[in-house]
């Protein structure tokens, strides 16, 4: 089961204007916690019974989400025995949404999302961005942003924030971009660049790297099934990142620049990188390369670098994303990876790394960008209600 930590502490969120938490805000967010974790619709009395709030409040707090529309109540099962079953609750699948966007070097993504986690619409565009002026890409993302939204299978969807997907260095904070290599951006504040191009939003845009938004939704898609709490998602494009996820969270490092996985050294004195340094592994590993010397020949600096991590982090399993999980890529990627995991990383022997291709596609990061977004309210529907008052 995914948890979500306070949009307050988390460093993807954008700042928000300070608000006195009131144990009313810490109660509904339990509440709500609770109806988007539960895998049925749940009761007012069994909320009341599971957080050992009165009946009373607890069915007021719900009444508060309902009036907001971030739950919905469903009829129950037809009554087979004595007693009339009382209705659920479950997130509003007409409620506010997240919308999540994708700069990459060779495409832009959209993604629309809603607070049950379902998919809700998704755009690509495709076309090599390098090169392009940063407020001409905006401008066809920020086209892209309305066309998804206009596209989403849900009538005219309130968008309640947007979270944007880079491929670089990200000062999540203050909603900055450090340096982008491969896209040749540096030092640009693309939340503010955004905030006047998007569609109506509420809250300010948060800003990710793309590996870490990609593994947040690889996170989120597992809940329903063998969910994968711990683990190093890897990022296969022009250039090559990871997301760290321990115990469902990412791990962001001190200044949220983990997992730059790409410029772990490969090969002493190689071809020189984007980054400034040489033998880096995204000269070999970064798609140029995969198309110049074929998967094979990836595969065991890739696996190599991925087993440094592992060996550090003590992860149990390794998920393969972006151009990895292509038909034309997987299959020898990860044969080779698991080869090399099983010769480099100390513990395999007792217990071997899992390595999974990505399921999700090309959007894997615009989709967990949306669920960012999403997260957001789960963790503090208190302020949503406060931003519909304000409204
Ligand atoms: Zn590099």
């Amino acid at each position: 089961m995914a948890r979500v930590s306070d949009h307050r502490t988390h460093p993807a969120a954008a700042p928000t204007p300070a608000r006195q938490g009131t144990i009313r805000d810490a109660n509904l967010a339990l509440l709500y916690r609770l109806i988007v974790d539960a895998p049925a619709p749940v009761s007012r009395a069994a909320l009341a019974a599971v957080t050992g709030m009165t009946r009373a409040t607890a069915s007021a707090l719900a009444d508060a989400l309902l009036a907001a529309d971030l739950v919905q109540e469903v009829s129950p099962p037809p009554a087979t025995g004595a007693g009339r079953p009382a209705a659920g609750l479950v997130p509003s699948s007409s409620g506010p949404v997240g919308l999540g966007l994708e700069i990459n070097v060779d495409y832009l993504a959209a993604s629309v999302v809603d607070l049950a986690g379902r998919v809700r619409g998704t755009l690509t565009a495709h076309g090599d961005q390098r090169g392009r002026r940063p407020a001409e890409v905006l401008g066809d993302l920020a086209e892209l942003a309305a066309q998804a939204r206009e596209a989403a299978d849900a009538p005219d969807p309130v968008v309640a924030g947007t979270a944007v997907a880079v491929p670089g260095l990200v000062e999540a904070s203050r909603g900055r971009i450090r340096r982008a290599p491969n896209l040749r951006w540096e030092d640009m504040d693309i939340a503010h660049e955004l905030r006047g191009l998007l569609p109506d939003a509420s809250f300010d845009p948060i800003v990710g790297n793309e590996a870490d938004f990609a593994a947040l939704a690889e996170a989120h898609a597992s809940r329903e099934h063998a969910a994968l709490t711990d683990f190093l998602y890897v990022s296969g494009e022009i250039g090559v990142g990871a997301g760290i996820v321990l115990g469902s969270e990412l791990f962001r490092g001190a200044r949220g620049w983990a997992g730059e996985i790409g410029h772990v050294t490969v090969e002493p004195g190689g071809a020189s990188c984007r980054c400034g340094a040489r033998g880096c592994l995204e000269t070999v590993a970064g798609l140029e390369a995969l198309r110049r010397t074929g998967p094979e020949a990836a595969a065991n600096p890739l696996g190599r670098a991925v087993a440094g991590a592992v060996n550090l982090l003590d992860l149990p399993a390794v998920v393969l994303g972006g151009v990895y999980a292509r038909p034309e890529f997987a299959a020898a990627l990860l044969r080779g990876v698991e080869q090399t995991l099983a010769e480099h990383v100390v513990s395999a022997r007792w217990a071997p790394v899992a390595v999974h291709t990505s399921q999700l596609g090309e959007t894997a990061a615009a989709r967990g960008a949306a669920v960012a977004v999403v997260r957001r309210i789960h963790a503090d529907p208190a302020g949503w209600l406060e931003v519909l008052t304000e409204a």
